[in-house]
């Protein structure tokens, strides 16, 4: 089969010929029906030098969704043509966290398939036309009215952003303001997760104007673009008081200044994204008790929490498809923000 094989560190990935996978026991090979292309792939490819628990070479896509195509001695409950989608943060299944379905706080990497990784992140992904997925409690079958394409997105695009705005639920009721920095992939799902579980209202802020009308597009209340009356324009909108919730999809530098000014004591700031920056904490700065964490991913019954939310058309990810052979196309266009929502690729 093909797949789309990142070689190295701070490499191009190539579109090659491997063979196909077969499932061991407990295992299952899943047909392929689409694969998000993520931002973290792209600091996969430029950013990292190493300093994770895996490394390349492996096949990209860790957004994953398709159909069981064969299963290994042990499987039962799966039959084949069955719609899937999968949860990607694969851990061992068997220390406290991952007996609740916290599988990215995995207390037992050495005992898990790939040490803090999964599909796509040290181990085979899902941009080829077979993936092997290494234990069947890693597939969640898709509702009905769900299908493979937009399914794909929602495990890691919907799934991350989920996990976060859920852990800040309590700060958000009639009357709170929650931001979204960075309204891509990610953030335009973040959005509409806040407005499908939430009385918020959503403020966005994106650099580009077509991330900012799409998020408008996807029920955000005001967007914002960055710059220096960016704070004073959020600050305003939510009467002087400043947002409860902030969901930083970015992490860079001024994104967390940003996030930083505009806070409300009292409120959240959550880093999503993987830029790099950092947020000095002193007295006072953030505003009094606000909470700084980051997050990874999300949790096993939060997958299935989503797609319960996409198949009752409550979130949509806003999908471009692009077949195998154009994949390094679809990350070129997603590197210079000529995309909306999310590009998923279809083997
Ligand atoms: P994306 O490229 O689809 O979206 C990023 C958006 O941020 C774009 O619309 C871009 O225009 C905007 N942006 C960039 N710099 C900005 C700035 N300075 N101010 C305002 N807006 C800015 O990316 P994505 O796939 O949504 O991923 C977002 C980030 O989240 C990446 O860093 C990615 O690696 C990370 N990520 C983290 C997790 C996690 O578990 N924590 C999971 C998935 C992705
Ligand atoms: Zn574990």
């Amino acid at each position: 089969m093909r797949a789309l094989r990142l070689p190295a560190w701070k490499s191009e990935p190539e579109l090659v010929e491997v063979p196909d996978p077969e499932p061991g026991p407990g295992q299952v090979v899943i047909k392929v029906g689409g694969a998000g292309a993520c931002h973290s792939d792209l600091h996969l490819m430029r950013d990292f030098t190493g300093g994770l628990p895996w490394a390349p070479p492996f096949t990209l896509g860790h957004e994953n969704a398709g159909w069981v195509h064969a299963v290994g001695d042990g499987v039962t409950g799966l039959e084949p043509g069955t719609a899937v989608a999968v949860y990607g943060p694969w851990g061992c299944g068997v220390c406290e966290r991952c007996r609740l379905g916290v599988e990215t706080y995995c207390e037992n990497p050495a005992g898990a398939p790939v040490p803090a990784g999964g599909g796509g992140l040290g181990l085979d992904g899902g941009m080829a036309e077979f993936m092997l997925v290494p234990d069947a409690r890693f597939l969640v079958p898709l509702p009905d009215g769900l299908d493979p394409v937009a399914a794909a997105p929602l495990t890691d695009a919907a799934l991350t952003p989920y996990h976060a705005v859920r852990r800040s639920w309590a700060k958000l009721p009639p009357g709170s303001t929650a931001v979204v920095i960075g309204a891509g992939g990610l953030g335009h799902l973040a959005v509409q997760i806040l407005k499908a579980t939430t009385a918020a209202r959503v403020i966005v802020v994106d650099t580009r104007e077509q991330a900012r009308e799409s998020a408008l597009r996807h029920g955000a209340d005001h967007a914002v673009a960055p710059g220096e009356r960016a704070a004073g324009e959020i600050r305003e909108a939510t009467g002087g008081r400043g947002a409860d919730v902030i969901i930083d999809c970015v992490g860079a530098q001024e994104t967390l200044a940003l996030a930083g000014a505009v806070a409300r004591m009292l409120g959240d700031l959550t880093i999503v994204g993987i830029a790099g920056g950092a947020l000095p904490v002193t007295f006072g700065s953030p505003p009094y008790e606000v909470s700084v964490q980051s997050t990874y991913w999300g949790t096993r019954p939060e997958l299935s929490e989503v797609l319960d939310l996409a198949a009752r058309g409550l979130i949509r990810a806003e999908v471009t498809t692009f077949p195998l052979d154009q994949a390094v196309e679809a990350y070129h266009r997603l590197e210079n923000g000529e995309l909306t929502g999310r590009a998923v690729i279809v083997p």
